[in-house]
C-alpha cells in the first residue's frame, strides 16, 4: 500500500484536517501520480457539508487534479513517467453498459466510482480525493496534459471546464446566438470564457455588481445585475440559451422567461432544495429546461485539448491547503476570483 497525506473532513460540522491514509497498490493498467494542484469546486462544499445527503467520512475532497506521473503499472500504454495528467470528477466504471460504451462513464449503469465521496468498483472501498499528495488511477481514467506551464490553472478544467463545456456543444451554442451564463464562481467564469470562445454574444446574469469589469475581461459582452426585477423584464424572450450555474437556490422562473421560442435552459448547478418551475415558464415560447452532468472521458480530453488550443485555462486563487476552511467561507460568499486552487506543495 502507498502511504499518502491528505486533508479529510470527519463530519459535516468539522474543518478539514490533516489525514493520513493508504493508497492502493499499483496495478498493471495503474498510473500514480504526484498531485501538484487540486482546484476547489462548490461539489466539494457541498459534500463535505452532506447538503446532498449520504456523505462518507472521512472524506478527502478533491476532483480537480493534476500532477505529474512518477510511477507506471507494467501495462500502461497512454502515459510516460514524468508526463502531466489529470483527473476529474470519477476514476472508474464498468467499462461495458451501454452507457460507457457511448462515453458517458458519468452515467454508468453499473457503478461509477467518483474520485471521491464514493467506493470503488467492488462498491465497498472508499475513494479519496485531490486534497492529498498523491493518486493511483487506471490510466483510462487520467487525462493527458499538455498546457504544462499554466498546471494550477488548467486544474479547474477538470470540473468547472468539462461541466460547462459539455452542455455548450450539446446545445450547439455557436455564432449569432445569445447566451446567458448566470452565477459567475468557478463553473460561471469558465461557461463565458468557452462560450464567447465559441462565438456566442455572452451576457453573465449576477447578483454581484463588482463583478461587471470581470467579466467582460473574461470575454462577456453584458452583465446584468439580477436583484433588480426591471433589468431582468427588458431581457423578456431574448435568449438562446442558459448555463445556470448557480449553487445556492433562486428563482428559475425568472430566467427560463429571458428564452427567446425554441431557447433551452440548463442547470449544472446543484442547490441543497430543489426549485419550483411554474409550467407556464416553459410553456410559453415552447421552451426546454434540462441538466447536464460533468463530461465522460473523451469529451474532457477533448476539451482540455480544445482549451490548450485556445489558451483559455480558469482565473484562480492559489492557495496553501491550510487555509482551505477560509476558501470554502470565501466561496460561499460568492467572493471567489473565480477558482481556488490549493499548491499541494504545501501539504
Ligand atoms: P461557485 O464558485 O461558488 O459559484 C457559484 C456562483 O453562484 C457564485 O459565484 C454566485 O455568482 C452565484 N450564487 C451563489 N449564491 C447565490 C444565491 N443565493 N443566489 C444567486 N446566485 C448565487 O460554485 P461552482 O464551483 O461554480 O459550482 C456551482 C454549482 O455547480 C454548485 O452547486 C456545484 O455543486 C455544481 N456543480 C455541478 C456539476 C455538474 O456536473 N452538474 C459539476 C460541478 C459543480 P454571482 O456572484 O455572480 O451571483
Ligand atoms: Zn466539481
Amino acid at each position: 500500500m502507498l502511504s499518502t497525506r491528505g486533508y479529510a473532513a470527519d463530519s459535516p460540522t468539522s474543518n478539514l484536517k490533516p489525514f493520513d491514509f493508504e493508497r492502493r497498490e499499483m496495478g498493471a493498467r495503474d498510473i500514480l501520480i504526484e498531485i501538484k494542484f487540486c482546484g476547489v469546486c462548490h461539489s466539494d462544499i457541498h459534500q463535505v457539508r452532506d447538503e446532498w445527503g449520504g456523505s462518507i467520512y472521512p472524506m478527502v475532497p478533491g476532483h480537480e487534479i493534476v500532477g505529474r506521473v512518477i510511477r507506471l503499472g507494467a501495462d500502461v500504454s497512454k502515459f510516460k513517467e514524468n508526463d502531466y495528467a489529470g483527473v476529474g470528477c470519477f476514476v472508474d466504471s464498468c467499462r461495458e453498459c451501454v452507457n460507457c460504451a457511448e462515453g458517458f462513464e458519468q452515467f454508468c449503469l453499473i457503478h461509477c466510482a467518483q474520485t471521491y465521496n464514493s467506493t470503488e468498483m467492488d462498491k465497498k472501498t472508499p475513494t479519496f480525493g485531490g486534497y492529498s499528495s498523491q493518486i493511483v488511477v487506471d490510466e483510462n481514467y487520467a487525462l493527458k496534459i499538455s498546457d504544462m506551464e499554466n498546471l494550477a490553472a488548467v486544474a479547474p478544467l477538470l470540473c468547472a471546464g468539462i461541466t460547462t463545456y459539455s452542455p455548450l456543444k450539446r446545445f450547439n451554442v455557436g455564432k449569432n446566438q445569445k447566451v446567458g451564463v448566470v452565477g459567475l464562481g468557478g463553473l460561471g467564469h469558465m461557461g463565458v470564457k468557452l462560450a464567447a470562445s465559441m462565438g456566442a454574444q455572452v451576457t453573465v446574469f449576477s447578483t454581484s455588481p463588482s463583478k461587471e469589469q470581470d467579466s467582460r475581461k473574461l470575454g462577456a459582452h453584458d452583465f446584468v445585475v439580477t436583484k433588480n426585477p426591471e433589468n431582468m423584464r427588458a431581457l423578456a424572450g431574448s435568449y438562446d440559451f442558459i448555463l445556470d450555474t448557480v449553487s445556492a437556490n433562486h428563482d428559475l422562473n425568472q430566467y427560463l422567461n429571458l428564452l427567446k421560442r425554441g431557447g433551452a435552459m440548463v442547470l449544472v448547478g446543484a442547490p441543497e432544495k430543489p426549485a419550483a418551475v411554474s409550467a407556464f415558464s416553459l410553456i410559453g415560447n415552447n421552451r426546454t429546461l434540462a441538466g447536464s452532468g460533468i463530461g465522460g472521458i473523451a469529451e474532457t480530453q477533448e476539451m482540455l485539448d480544445y482549451c490548450a488550443a485556445n489558451k483559455i485555462s480558469a482565473d484562480v486563487e492559489i492557495i496553501p491547503i491550510q487555509q482551505i476552511s477560509d476558501a470554502y467561507e470565501r466561496t460561499i460568499k460568492s467572493d471567489v476570483r473565480y477558482r481556488f486552487v490549493i499548491d499541494m506543495n504545501s501539504l
